[in-house]
Parts: structure tokens; sequence; C-alpha cells
């Protein structure tokens, strides 16, 4: 036995070892496949730290507690394993070999034998958990549906048989040293196997015990061998080779601080140094083809790292909105695509064209986005129905950056190739010409403030710049342009008057951040937007800002350190936190309002405040101290929360596949017995307010149900009548807030501590905070001998200060009312004011607004699309409808087709997919009427000075003539193939160069190739 031990074993290994060494070797080659990757080692020791916790400590397996133990276990016996099997070759020469040392010492053995029977226990657990969700029986609701089962039931298979050799061989060990009388032949140094090893071999005598060891130790290192030689054999057995693979991944992550690629998105990278402005200019005309990925080679290597490591868990198709909405897109399936093309395609790069087959060449050629009629590897359809809420990375328990790899692949789709949602294109043209997604005249940036009762300073116009008040109050375009999350913006400005904080907003000197333009792939405008608003913010002297907008806050927190300006960027539910601590603001008032006693409120986490940036505790403490409400929390919620749908410019986007994300949410909402959907973000608001009606008109939501933002609540809470305030209110209320205090949420996550927790890009949240000059500067901006006023106290002291008649004030009441009644409202109802500009020139601004901003102005709106969002349920602005005159050019020009030749708009999924549902979701509604010429004409009878006009302007404060430009419209990939539609590259850096709002001659919906 021991000869035919001996063979066996050394022969398996003799082949498996070159063998697998060759096949590491192919691997590493097909890794380096991939360009450079920036900013992977620095931080050695903090990624080394991170790299233990999350492999040795399972910290972010564990997310899912009972399942992230059982791996845990599994895990640990695979560690120990490979002594194990390192220990069978030397018992294959000696049975009653034990390691040097510890072969003996009580504590190895007793964790060796409890990590055996553990990990035997822990993997006929996941065996368990596979077949319960086994996609038989759950179809696309299993998170395994498309991962590989005999894979699986292959590693399994191993695991339990491995995990059950370290008992069995230990069992035949006790024995044998009984026999011989051993002072470690007892149960002390045996506690488990020794009852193995009497169940098992009790009847064999010494010879046969030793034949038994010799048996158990050729089957540990024959199967660990074979195990070894498949596994080479299929490099893309993640499920295998992420047990190895996985170290490196997490050690390359993106952040050295241990948190996971969300929050802010990596610049393009042209040969590894990141893409600016001049360095468009300069592009190479060869480089012209690396603005993002347009091919699998063009991932980074750590890119096809992350593709190599995905074990095919499905937990990220299991939170992914997309995929739960019966849309094309799984992020495990999108990743398993890449992984299966880059082995393929990678050995093909080098190789003779004249020795390859047809299928070699085929694949050779394959196109990374295409639909199935172009072999694609990735369907448009799945690229463009990803809203960037972040669910897949944050669940990936190997740090799989797929957000960054779906918005690089966005990138060369707008920025090559030309090939959008059609419905991109008014977003692009809007940002480009008039700085926000609406395409909304600048000018009207300040109507939000109209009906305040306070007077609200503006930079350049009440104030020279933001060193004389604290804050700067970041609007956003929702909360100037849109109706509702005007009301917000509103709640906001008068909770922070109330509280006396010294704050500022920019007013028509503020554009769009840019997010919906980046996550879109459209660089170049986000950079054009982002250059302009950091060069106002360095003018302006911002230092802190605060911003009602979750993608607002995400991108000045997050983006626009790398334009040159750092900030301190808080929500403004942390700051209305922070101030409720300090009681400068003290919600009372019971009764009437969001803050009516007895109502139950639920909050939906925006994905880019919760998981992009881990602000989860701030909004739900200020709900938790309207007096008299109840909070009541959704099962998906803080980090495990569901998207509303808007995120990565789907907002803009038709959303034709599968049932809506937004109804989805707002059904869970609703099904929490919620009277208020409490959300912290514009683009939430609208899209729960959205599935809120359908779900009212349907008859399946009572009608008083109602979408506001927290800040809107927590203003009921606050504004009341002076007489109201009794003195038992005053308690309560004070209590409420107290036991708030009292219960100070530390850092850590709610969910999973571990991954969380120990971020430290979590903001400055005002749960966090220590100090409150930190967050407020107070200590400076309100005098010390300004005690925190009682409730009374602090409305009488407003309502001084401010003349706001508080009991009536028509802002609280409004904000609340109108949000409850917003809600009834239609999706075109919910988009800003119409603006017809259409052959008219800019109206003229107010003194106010004409100050320091002029350029900002300075566009021609005729070229503008002039419809708001449409009513197709995404907010998105509505497609030119009619040819007009400005537009000639650009119907002439255009060689795209309609939107329903959009790759957006299509029907085809993913051919590998589960098709998507079978309804479409509604047709779009009508578009709002646009707002009549007429305003313009009004206005300009006023007197008021234009901010600009037909009249070109050169330079500083010169009108520039302004006119339209052929714009290229998304292209499909059947009408404009990257070799015909762009030729060349050489017109990337005039477009860079053209795409100033200031100079708008060549502006062309945001491709650089026009
Ligand atoms: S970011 Fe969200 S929508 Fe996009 S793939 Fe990940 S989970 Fe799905
Ligand atoms: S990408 Fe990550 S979460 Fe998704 S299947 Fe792969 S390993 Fe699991």
């Amino acid at each position: 036995m021991q000869t035919v031990a001996i063979v066996v074993s050394l022969t398996l290994t003799v082949i498996a070892i070159p063998y697998v060494a060759y096949a590491v070797s192919k691997m590493l080659k097909v890794i380096r496949v991939g360009g450079p990757a920036t900013g992977r080692t620095d931080q050695p020791v903090a990624r080394t730290v991170t790299m233990l916790k999350e492999t040795f400590l399972h910290t972010r397996m564990l997310q899912w507690t009972y399942v992230g133990l059982m791996h845990w276990f599994v895990y640990l016996a695979f560690v120990i394993l490979a002594s194990a099997v390192l220990a069978g070759y030397f018992q294959l020469f000696d049975p009653s070999f034990v390691l040097p040392i510890i072969g003996h010492f009580f504590l190895f053995e007793w964790v060796s034998e409890g990590i055996g029977l553990l990990g035997t226990i822990g993997i006929i657990a996941l065996i368990i958990v596979r077949q319960k969700n086994h996609p038989r029986g759950l179809g696309r609701r299993s998170r395994f549906f498309g991962s590989r089962f005999w894979q699986a039931y292959f590693v399994e298979a191993f695991v339990l048989l491995e995990s059950a050799a370290i008992l069995f061989i230990r069992g035949a060990e006790y024995r044998l040293l009984l026999l011989e009388g051993s002072e470690y032949g007892n149960r002390f140094h045996f506690p488990i196997a020794g009852y193995v090893g009497d169940l098992l071999f009790s009847g064999l005598g010494e010879q046969g015990l030793e034949n038994a060891i010799f048996a158990i130790a050729m089957i540990k290192v024959s199967l660990a061998m074979i195990w070894l030689m498949i596994i080479a054999s299929n490099l893309t057995m993640g499920i295998a080779w992420h047990r190895f693979t996985a170290f490196f991944n997490i050690w390359f992550k993106r952040e050295s601080d241990g948190s996971t690629a969300l929050g802010g998105l990596e610049p393009i990278r042209i040969n590894g140094k990141a893409l600016d402005m001049e360095a468009l200019e300069d592009l190479e005309e060869e480089d012209f083809e690396k603005l993002g990925v347009g091919k699998v080679e063009d991932f980074s290597w750590k890119g096809i790292l992350d593709f190599t490591t995905c074990t095919e868990c499905g937990r990220c198709q299991s939170q992914c909105p997309a995929w739960n909405t019966e849309k094309p897109l799984s992020p495990k399936l999108l990743v398993m695509g890449l992984r299966e093309h880059a082995y393929a395609k990678a050995p093909l790069l080098d190789a003779d064209p004249e020795t390859l087959t047809d299928e070699q060449k085929r694949e050779l050629e394959r196109p990374l986005i295409g639909d199935e009629d172009l072999f694609g590897v990735i369907d448009p359809d799945v690229l463009w129905s990803c809203t960037n809420c972040g669910a897949c990375v944050q669940q990936c328990p190997v740090d799989i950056e797929h957000v960054d790899h779906i918005d690089d692949m966005r990138r060369f789709q707008v920025l090559v190739e030309s090939n959008f949602p059609t419905e991109l294109n008014n977003i692009f043209k809007g940002l480009e010409r008039k700085g926000n997604p609406w395409g909304m005249n600048p000018k009207h940036r300040m109507d939000w403030a109209k009906d305040l009762d306070f007077e609200v300073k503006q930079v350049g116009v009440d104030v020279e710049s933001l060193d004389e008040v604290e804050w700067l109050f970041w609007v956003g375009c929702a909360g100037a342009f849109e109706d509702r999350a005007k009301k917000t913006t509103q709640a906001v400005a008068e909770l922070l008057n109330t509280a006396g904080v010294d704050f500022a907003v920019l007013g028509d000197g503020e554009t769009c951040t840019g997010d919906p333009a980046r996550r879109a792939g459209n660089e170049i405008v986000f950079m054009q937007l982002a250059m302009e608003n950091a060069e106002v913010l360095k003018e302006t002297k911002a230092k802190k800002v605060v911003s009602t907008c979750a993608h607002c806050f995400n991108t000045l927190k997050n983006e626009y350190a790398e334009f040159g300006i750092e900030l301190e960027v808080v929500h403004h539910t942390q700051l209305l936190n922070r101030l409720v601590r300090e009681k400068k603001l003290t919600p009372v008032a019971p009764g009437a309002g969001a803050a009516e006693t007895g109502k139950t409120i639920t909050y939906h986490d925006p994905c880019f405040l919760g998981r992009h940036n881990k602000v989860y505790e701030a909004p739900r403490e200020l709900l938790e101290v309207i007096p008299g409400a109840t909070f009541a929390e959704m099962p998906r919620n803080s980090e495990k929360s569901f998207c509303c749908g808007a995120g990565g410019a789907r907002m803009w986007m038709e959303e034709n596949l599968g049932s809506r994300i937004n109804v989805n949410r707002t059904e869970e909402a609703i099904a929490t017995g919620a009277d208020q959907i409490a959300v912290g973000c514009p683009f939430c608001r609208v899209m729960l307010s959205d599935g809120l009606t359908a779900k009212q008109d349907s008859g399946e939501a009572r009608e008083e149900v109602e979408v506001l933002d927290v800040a809107q609540m927590l203003l009921a809470a606050v504004k009341r009548d002076p007489s109201e305030a009794a003195a038992d209110v005053v308690k309560e209320a004070e209590a409420a807030t107290a036991s708030a205090v009292e219960a100070e949420p530390n850092a850590a996550d709610r969910a999973n501590p571990d991954s969380i927790s120990d971020t430290a890009d979590a903001g400055p949240p005002a749960d966090t905070h220590t100090k409150p000059e930190e967050v407020t500067g107070t200590s400076e901006e309100v005098p010390k001998d300004d005690p925190a006023p009682t409730s009374q106290e602090a409305d009488e002291k407003a309502a001084a200060e401010h003349d706001v008649p508080l009991a009536d004030s028509g802002a609280a009441k409004e904000a609340v009312d109108g949000g409850g009644a917003s809600t009834q409202a239609s999706r075109e109802e919910l988009a800003p004011e119409a603006e017809t500009t259409d052959a008219a020139p800019d109206e003229p601004a107010s003194e106010k607004e004409s100050s320091a901003w002029d350029n900002v102005g300075a566009v021609n709106t005729d070229l503008l699309p002039d419809s708001p969002a449409s009513s197709a349920g995404d907010g998105a602005p509505t497609p030119d409808p009619e040819p007009e005159e400005g537009d000639v050019t650009e119907s002439e020009t255009e060689a795209v087709p309609a939107s329903d030749d959009g790759p957006g708009s299509g029907d085809d999924a993913d051919p590998q997919e589960a098709s998507p549902a079978e309804e479409p979701a509604p047709a779009p509604a009508p578009a709002p009427e646009t707002e009549p010429v007429e305003e313009d004409a009004r206005e300009e009878e006023s007197g008021e000075q234009p901010t600009a006009s037909a009249t070109p302007v050169a330079g500083d404060g010169e009108i520039v003539a302004v006119e339209d430009a052929p714009t290229t419209e998304p292209t499909s990939p059947d009408s404009a193939p990257l070799s015909e539609a762009n030729p060349s590259g050489a017109d990337v850096s005039e477009a860079a160069t053209s795409l100033g709002r200031d100079d708008e001659t060549d502006t062309d919906g945001g491709s650089a190739r026009s």
C-alpha cells in the first residue's frame, strides 16, 4: 500500500506542479494585457492590513452573517488543509510523522481538529445554501442564476473531502498511537478525531492502521493535485482561483485606506496619467482610442485581475436594482462575460493572424459593446441599465470595482463612438450650453429664494466672497429649477436662517457639478463643468459647502480635488443634525404638517449619500427626534438600500426594460405603512414621487402618503406658532433631543462595522463630530452668549431677527403642503418650469443676477432643447419635438436614427440573460407645455439688464456669437461603426477646446468626435 501511495502521490505531484506554474504564467500574461493601473501601491502597510483583515477575518464576507461565517470556517479549513497536505507527503513515508515542535502540542491539535470539523460543517451548510437558492426554483431571483454549477460542485466536493480527511487521518493516527501505547494516544490530544478513529478504525491492527494512513495521505495529496490541475485547465474558474487571487485583488484595491471603490469616479487615464483638458488638447493621434474602454485590453491590469477574481457568488446580482427589475444587467454576469472574453482574446493578440481559426478571428474582432447581432461581449442594454448605485461594489467580498469598469465603457461609447441612448443628447446639450441638465436659463437659479421672508446672500451681490460667511449653500440644478426640490432648498435655507447660520449661495454663478455627464460617460463635459465650478469656488474662496443633492455632495466632496479645489462638504442632513444637537434647531411642534403626532415615517437612503459616502445616521437621527413621529425602517436599508433608479444619469433615460426601479422601491416604502417617505436627494424625490403617484393612481397606496425631504419635515417640526410651544411640549422635545444626543452614533456602520467603520473617508457626518465648531464654526458665527435656545426662545428669536411670522409663515407650510400636493402631480409636473426661449433673446437679468456671473448666462438659448424633463417618468428632458429653425443644421448633419434606434431604447436583451419583463414600462406621458415666450418679453419690458443677447461678446464682458452647432446624435453600432463614424481622432482636441459654454460655436452633444 505504501508503495502505491508514494508512486501515485509523487507522480501526480510531478505532473501538477509544473502544469500549475505554467497556468499561473498564462494567467499573469492575460492580466498584463491590461493597461497600467495608477495609485495601486501607495500605503503598503495599510493595504496589507486591509488585505489581512478582509481575508483572515472575512470582514466583507460577514456582511452576510450566516453565509459569511460558514465560508470563514471553510476558508480556515482550506488554510489548515495546505499544512495537512504537506504533512501528508511525510506520512507517505512515516505513518507516525507529525510536524516538528507543534505536532503534538495540544492547542495545535485542538485547532486543527476544530477547524477540520467546522470546515466540514461549513461546506455542508454552503452546499445546502446553494441548493436552496438554486435557480431551478427561483429563476432570476437566485443569486446563483448564471453561475457555473459544475465548478461550484467540484470545489464543494473537494473541500468536503479534504476537510473530512483531516479528521479521518487523525482518527487513524490516534488508533495507531493508542496501539503503540504512546503518551499522545488519548482523547486529550485527539478530542474529535478520537471518536472518528474509534468509529472507523477500531478493528484494525498496526499494519492495517498504517495502511489506512498511507491511503488517506495518498487521497489527500492526490485530491489536492487533481484539484490544482483542473483549475489550471480552467483559468476562468473564479470560484476556485479566488482563493489565490483575492489576496492580490484586495491588496491592489483602488482605495488604500481600505474603503470600497465608491464615492468619486476614477478619471480617464491615458497611459496611466489622469486626463485633463490640457492633456486632452495634447493628445496623440493614437491615444484618442484610449478615451475610456473600447476593448477588453483597454482595462487596466487591475480590471482584468478583478474579472479573474470573481467567485460567481452573486451577491452583487442579488442587490442590483437593474437585475431586480428584470433588466438584462447583472454585475456578476457582466464581470463573468468580460473575464471569458479577456481570457479568450488575450492569447490571440500576439498570434500570427494566418494561424488563427475562424472562431479565433471572430473572438479577436468581437466588439466589446454590441448586441447579439454584432456578437458583442456586453449588450448596450446591459451597459446603459446601470444606475451607478454601488450596491455591487458594496457587496462584493473580493473588492471588484464594477462601477469604474461600467463607466469606463460608457466613456468610450460616448467620447469615441458617439453611441449612447438618444435621451442623453439633450442633457449633454443642456449641460454644455446652460450648465444644467434641463437646459434651463441660469438666470432663474435664484427663483427659489423669491418667496422667502429673509434675504439669501448671494456671492458677488451681497457678499464679495465666501470669506464673509461660514457656509456656501450649494443649491444644485434640481434645487434651483425643479419645483419640489426648490421646496427642499427653501426649507434648508429657512432652517439655516433660523439657526443663525451665516451662509451664502452662488446664484447663477453655480453650474451643474457635472455628475450626470460623468456618470453618463461624457467626461469632457464633466471636466468642463468641473473646471468652471472649481474656478468659481477658488475665486469666491469657498471652503465649507453644504448641499441638498446627494449627487452634488458626492461630486464636490470626492471629485473636485482633481481640479485643485479641496472643500469640506457636508450634506444638509448632517449640518441640520448638528444644529439640532447644538439646540439651535429644536423640533417641538406636534400637530400640523410633517411632524404630526402619530405619523409613521420611513427613510430612503440615497445611494450617493449612503453607499457612496456612508452617511446613514444623520438623516435618521433627524427623523427620530421629530416629536410624535414613528420611524419605520424598510427591509432594504442603509448599505443594502435599494436604488430609486435615478443615478448613473438614468434620471434622464427612458426605462423601457423590465419593471420600474422607482416603483419597486416605492412599494417597499408603502409596505412599511409609512405616511411619509423621507428622502435626502432631489433625484430620489422625483423618482419616489413618481412611483407613489403610480401606486396611488392604481389604488395601491393611500392618498395621504407623501414624499418629502428630511429638511421639510424638520422645518415643519421646528417652525410653529410660539404660543403653541407649551412647556410640556418643550420638555418632550428636549427629552427627545437629549436621547438622540445620548444615543449619538459612533462612526460605525449599522450593519457591518468592519466593512465601513474603518473607512476614513466617511466625510464629516454630523453624528461623528466631537467639536461643533469643526462643522459649524459656531464659536465664531454664533455668539457664545447665545445659549442654545429653548424651542420657544428659538422661535421668538427667529421671528424677531428675521421678521418671520413663524406661526403662519408660508414657507414652512408651503414646504410641507406643497410637497404633499406635489406627490399627486404627474411626472410632467415634476419637471422644472419649461422654458421656451426659441427665437427669443435671453431674458434680462436683474441687477442682482448680473453683477458677478454675466458670463454664465451668455449663451444662446435658441439652440437649446426647450422642453424640460419629459414626463417619461425619469425626469428626462424631452428631445426637441420638432425640428426647429435653429436646428436645421443639426438635423441635416445628424447621421443618427431616431430615438427608438438608439442603443438605450432598443428592446434587445442580453442574449445570455433572462429576457426582460414582457410588459414594457408605460409609455412616457406627454411633455409639459413649454412656458410661453411672453415671459421673456415681460421681463425685457421690465427694463432689467440682459445677461446676454444674440450679440457676440468677445472676452470679458463682451457678448460672444453663439451659433447652433451640428450635434452628434447617438448612433447605433450599425449606423456608426467606429471606423466609419470616427475615422480620425483629430477633432477631439478641437472639441475639447470648444466645449466652453461661453464659446459654443462647436458643441456637439458631448461627443469628442463630432
Ligand atoms: S452600480 Fe447598481 S445598477 Fe450598476 S451594476 Fe452595480 S448594483 Fe447594478
Ligand atoms: S462580482 Fe463580486 S459579488 Fe459579484 S459574483 Fe463576483 S465575487 Fe460575487
